[in-house]
């Protein structure tokens, strides 16, 4: 449990940050390091130079911004998880990153390198698809935005390139009634999800719009759109209607075998969760 030797750079810019990429042979970012400390220590990764981005305060606001919350990409999950401008225009993100793990990880952990990361089982990742975010991301060649329905590559891949840092990521604010919920199946309290469902609903009587986030359903988070379309125009007290749409949520999906769960409960997982987020949603 002993990383190789690496060199260590402290930033206090993003510019700084991508300049120090660039130099390095073979070097990694460092935010929270709950995610990157783990692996190498493990010497499943063994970067030769770690760039350090704690104290970058360029990524360490958050704020609205028209029609978005923006929040910086080195922001922790305990401040998400408090901050009142984020409760008031997204409380989803709120209450999810709430979940995250234990009180040490979310003091430590950040909510751009939880998604920068990419691992689909994480609860940010299936969040971010399912409510539309947007991620800036800046490299030798300037800032680009990233759609969330681009930015989950594969396993452990994102759209974040070897020389490029993810500055912040934008979500849409939540339109007055909007209705929420989010399902995390754990084995002990304060775990990662075998399965997580996130339901963001609107309409009233009836659903007009629903859009659905599954977390560890697959290498990246999925969308299961034959859901949200099946549950589109279904009245909201329509118990049967609802449990019908939800059947097909691990459609598509390939849902990984491991010690926790096998992949025929996760598909299981994914349509019970499903159901329940979307009916708390509606409650
Ligand atoms: P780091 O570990 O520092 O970095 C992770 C990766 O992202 C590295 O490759 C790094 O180079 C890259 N990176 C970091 N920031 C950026 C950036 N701004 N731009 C580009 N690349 C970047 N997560 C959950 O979602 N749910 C859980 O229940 C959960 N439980 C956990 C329990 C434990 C015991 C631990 C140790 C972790 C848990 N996590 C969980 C993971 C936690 O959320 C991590 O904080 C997160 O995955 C990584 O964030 P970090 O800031 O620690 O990133």
């Amino acid at each position: 449990m002993i990383p190789a030797e690496f060199d260590y750079v402290r930033v206090s810019s993003v510019a700084e940050a991508v300049q120090a990429l660039g130099e390095a042979e073979d070097a990694k970012l460092l935010a929270g390091g709950h995610s990157l400390l783990p692996l190498m220590k493990l010497r499943l990764a063994y970067p030769e130079t770690l760039v350090d981005i704690g104290r970058v305060e360029e990524m360490r606001g958050i704020r609205t911004e028209g029609d978005r919350l923006v929040i910086g990409a080195a922001v922790t999950h305990h401040q998400v998880a408090h901050d009142e401008t984020v409760a008031q225009a997204c409380g989803a993100i709120a209450h999810v990153t709430k979940t995250i793990g234990d009180p040490q990880v979310r003091h430590r952990g950040t909510h751009g390198g939880a998604l920068a990361h990419g691992d689909a089982a994480g609860d940010l990742p299936a969040t971010a698809l399912a409510l539309g975010a947007e991620f800036t991301i800046e490299g030798p060649s300037g800032r680009r935005t990233v759609p969330a329905s681009e930015f989950f590559v594969d396993y452990l891949i994102t759209a974040v390139g070897e020389d490029e840092v993810l500055v912040e990521v934008s979500w849409p604010l939540l339109a007055a009634g909007t209705r929420w919920n989010y399902q995390k199946f754990t084995r002990v309290k304060q775990d990662w999800a075998i399965v997580g469902a996130l339901a963001v609903i609107t309409g009233n009587g009836s659903i007009d719009q629903a859009r659905i986030g599954l977390t560890h359903m697959g290498t990246v988070p999925v969308r299961p759109t034959g859901v949200e379309e099946a549950l589109s125009g279904v009245a909201a007290d329509d118990a049967g209607a609802i449990a019908a749409a939800c059947e097909s949520a691990a459609e598509g999906t390939s849902p990984p075998d491991d010690l926790n769960a096998d992949a025929a409960f996760r598909a299981h997982l994914a349509r019970v969760l499903t159901r329940r987020a979307v009916t708390s949603a509606l409650a």
